[in-house]
């Protein structure tokens, strides 16, 4: 076991640091008002304070479950919401309900969801095409899935490719986790289908609060058929009980007074705007950096064409106070790679030109 190499680099930055390597949502953005007025009124009811339900307050999970209907045209009731504590806490939750040790996961992954596997003693294995992912899924094993913007990579599947997805699940009998973290925060205007609408029976679709209202109220949620919500209720009770009541009360109100998909549209605007600058000064500056421009999400992903190993550079990119995050710390077996993770949520366009600029100097 060992920390997660993003969380230390986050610890290793200061104020100095141009810092392109964690995923966090611009703080500018938060809807800090908003939110302390719905904190406001939440604190006049006293329940706020006491504990409730492990599955979840029921007004939250019935609007969680209006929105798979509104967004995704995937009829949900409120009972096939469970509300966790973040939806890193899912990964915990679903794999301590289910008797499975083998895990095949996107080749890079989210490194948050691989030391989740990795405690827990899971075996992880990796797939680049779907003939791969045929051969190498079998019966009762789990797919682990971020179908829109995947984070690190930013791919998207297509709806072919859902739906090619949904059928090799068919056939093994496997199981589907698909993390839509970044589904919401899309450039493009449109929302996709998930994986899980055309596979239902043993999917669990994840979801969360960070990255579209703010990550440190720690909600997140899965939505699954009753008879899974039904098991794993029974571990998130043996984990916390339930999820913090007070902040979820605070999220419920914030969605009853607000209009969360203007608040969306706004921020995704807003990501848009900065994702184009930092490419354009890639495209100028870091020529051997080969990418393409992603449709939503926090970060750009590619290849240096000109260096072997990116965790090199990210040293020394680090000696110089810029940060961004070597790729191979996404494969699960840590494998050399010369490909690298840029956040471009947090940056101001000046420092996002320096930053790019102390790159292509030590890459020359
Ligand atoms: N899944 C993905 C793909 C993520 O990038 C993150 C956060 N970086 C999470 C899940 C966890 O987010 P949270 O626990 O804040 O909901």
């Amino acid at each position: 076991m060992k920390r997660s190499y993003i969380r230390k680099i986050l610890d290793a930055i200061d104020k100095d640091t141009i810092s392109f390597a964690g995923g966090l949502p611009n703080e500018d953005l938060f809807p800090l008002k908003q939110i302390s007025k719905a904190s406001k009124k939440v604190l006049k009811d006293k329940s706020s304070l006491q504990y409730s339900k492990s599955q979840g307050i029921d007004s939250l999970r019935e609007k969680i479950a209006n929105f798979y209907t509104k967004v995704y045209n995937l009829k949900t009731t409120k009972d096939e919401i469970l509300i966790t504590t973040g939806s890193q806490q899912a990964f915990d939750i679903i794999l301590k309900s289910l008797n499975v040790n083998n895990l095949i996961v996107e080749s890079p992954s989210y490194i948050g969801a691989l030391s989740a596997f990795r405690i827990l003693n899971k075996n992880i294995k990796d797939f680049k095409t779907f003939e791969q992912l045929n051969n190498i899924l079998k019966k009762d094993e789990v797919l682990y899935s971020i179908s829109d913007y995947q984070n690190p990579s930013t791919y998207t599947y297509t709806k072919k490719q859902r739906k090619e997805v949904a059928n090799i699940l068919k056939e093994k009998d496997a199981y589907l986790i698909e993390d839509a973290a970044y589904s919401l925060l899309n450039f493009e205007g449109k929302i996709k289908k998930p994986i899980c609408s055309f596979y239902k029976d043993k999917s669990y679709h994840l979801g969360t609060f960070s990255k579209i209202v703010a990550p440190g109220l720690r909600v997140g949620w899965i939505r699954a058929n009753k008879e899974l919500i039904e098991k794993i209720i029974v571990v998130k009770e043996s984990l916390d009980l339930h999820t913090s009541t007070f902040n979820q009360m605070i999220l419920d109100k914030y969605l009853e007074d607000n209009n969360v998909f203007e608040h969306i549209e706004k921020n995704a605007k807003n990501y848009k705007k900065r994702m184009n600058y930092m490419a354009d000064c890639m495209e100028k500056y870091l020529p051997n950096f080969e990418f393409k421009r992603p449709k939503g999400g926090m970060f750009i992903y590619g290849k240096f064409n000109n260096i072997n190993d990116s965790m090199d550079l990210a040293t020394k990119a680090l000696e110089k106070k810029v940060a961004f995050v070597p790729a191979q710390v996404f494969y699960f077996d840590e494998q050399k790679s010369n490909e690298a993770r840029f956040n471009f949520t947090n940056c101001n366009f000046k420092e996002t030109k320096k930053g790019i600029k102390i790159l292509a100097e030590l890459t020359k």
